[in-house]
């Protein structure tokens, strides 16, 4: 029988604490991929609420959020993670991120990385000014490129792709004085001639939107995330994606 610990306002929430298992394979590693955290009808804007909820469960089940050097310790250099670790990314440097992720993942307790177009910040209205980065960065989050002017990079010369690579991270070191280290590909469009490129250009690891978790087998240049879209049902899709990956994974189903 299902038991519901912990009754909540919203309808979506119903869904009964009891029932629900988490990955536990000390092994793997759940990143996740948010983009937009605000209330309008797109697929990439998780509402509020929705994205409040996420963290309460987060929360519950002993996550800790770790950042993409840890991660990177943990595969090359065999580092140990907390027990449940998760990596929390947004792609893209949405101002939301700031305004509404940032308030809810304070409250949590928890850290964020964020993969930010830099041509686009301080320059579009619903981006991130370097204010607000700065800001992030100063408070344990993790700054990132997510290339100068997010070109799908295998429709990308090899100079434009050097080019954006190298661009953004220098302009990450500029405005905020740090190295950026990682990079997620724009739209998540990726081939191991474009990994060898980043890696060139300085970066020690890239994230893809190739659906699953991270392991030690995992290719550093070609990170797995589990994307977070607003759906219908954004809390039970949370549930079931984080819920099903370690099967998915046993089985083989999603591993390249
Ligand atoms: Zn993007």
């Amino acid at each position: 029988m299902a038991v519901q610990l912990q009754p909540e306002k919203q309808e979506a929430a119903a869904m009964p604490v009891a029932q629900v298992t988490v990955q536990d394979d000390p092994r793997t590693v759940m990143v996740l991929n948010y983009h937009k955290v605000v209330d309008e009808h797109m697929s990439l804007s998780v509402p509020l609420a929705d994205f409040e909820q996420h963290m309460k469960w987060l929360k519950e089940y002993g996550y800790t959020s770790i950042t993409p050097e840890e991660l990177y310790e943990f595969i090359v250099n065999g580092s140990e993670l907390p027990e449940k670790p998760v990596l929390i990314t947004f792609d893209d440097g949405y101002k939301d991120n700031y305004t509404n992720a940032y308030p809810i993942m304070k409250k949590y307790g928890f850290k964020g990385t964020i993969f930010v177009v830099t041509g686009f910040l301080g320059v579009y209205d619903n981006y991130m000014t370097w204010e607000q980065a700065k800001e992030l960065a100063d408070n344990g989050f993790s700054i990132e490129s997510h290339t100068y002017s997010h070109k799908s990079m295998t429709e990308a010369s090899d100079e434009e792709i050097s080019k954006e690579l190298t661009k953004s991270r220098d302009t990450i070191k500029n405005k905020l004085g740090i190295d950026a280290d990682f990079m997620a590909y724009p739209t998540g469009t990726y081939n191991l001639h474009i990994a060898e490129l980043v890696q060139k250009a300085g970066y020690k690891g890239a994230f893809t939107i190739k659906y699953d978790n991270v392991s030690r087998e995992s290719n550093v240049y070609a990170l797995e995330r589990v994307p977070i879209f607003h759906t219908e049902n954004t809390n039970k899709d949370f549930l079931e994606r984080i819920q099903y990956l370690p099967l998915l994974y046993k089985y083989g189903w999603v591993k390249n």
